[in-house]
């Protein structure tokens, strides 16, 4: 980037705001909260890949920033090898559109009731963060973040199938292994690591 761009985030969770600021610190970046536009647009969540529901995102917090700004979304969820990449983009209503954490996870290990630990478990998260400049069209930057899923919930740590993931290389569920280990790992972090390259080259 020439010079420093004002950048809002489209999401109404501030816990991924502070985490893309610590990411994203040494960039010429200010980021901006959805909160200080009125908060985030609802979203339906229609699309058939990570990268249209995160357009999906950024396009609707367009409209409510200053219109030199930049816009980021993030879009993320859970493929399973052996079922065909599902949940995907559904992952967070797996189990039911209102489902709870609790029950994506249920649904997901009696899916995978017959299949061996760990290589029939493979899955891996993934993220796109979708960047959206003042003109012209959007820029996607991926992340993902390998390993297995645990025949059992285990920690408390993190959210949604976190109890049951069990990144490579490690032999704990990212729910036992906790947030900073997480932060490290993660497929955000991952997808955020290639933004930040983007925005230091300028
Ligand atoms: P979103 O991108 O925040 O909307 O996430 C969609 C869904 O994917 C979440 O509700 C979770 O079920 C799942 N998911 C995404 N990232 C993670 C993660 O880091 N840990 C556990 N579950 C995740």
């Amino acid at each position: 980037m020439a010079s420093r761009i004002d950048l809002y985030l489209a999401t109404g969770n501030e816990h991924k705001v502070d985490e893309l600021r610590g990411l994203l610190r040494d960039c010429p970046i200010t980021l901006h909260s959805a909160a200080v536009c009125g908060g985030m647009p609802r979203v339906v969540e229609d699309g058939e890949t990570f990268a249209a529901n995160a357009l999906l995102k950024a396009a609707a917090l367009r409209p409510l920033v200053p219109p030199s700004a930049w816009v980021l979304a993030d879009d993320s969820g859970l493929e399973v090898d052996a079922l065909g990449g599902q949940p995907g983009v559904r992952s967070a209503r797996y189990a039911g559109e209102s489902a709870s954490d609790t029950e994506n996870v249920t649904k997901l290990l009696n899916a995978l009731n017959a299949q061996p630990e760990p290589d029939g478990r493979n899955a891996r998260f993934r993220c796109v963060l979708c960047l959206l400049p003042p003109e012209g069209p959007a820029v996607d930057f991926e992340g993902d973040c390998r390993g297995h899923i645990a025949t059992a919930a285990t920690g408390a740590s993190g959210f949604g199938y976190d109890p049951v993931f069990v990144p490579e290389g490690h032999r704990a569920s990212f729910g036992v292994l906790g947030e900073a280990t997480k932060q490290q790992l993660s497929h955000r972090a991952a997808a955020a690591r290639a933004l930040r390259t983007y925005l230091l080259r300028g």
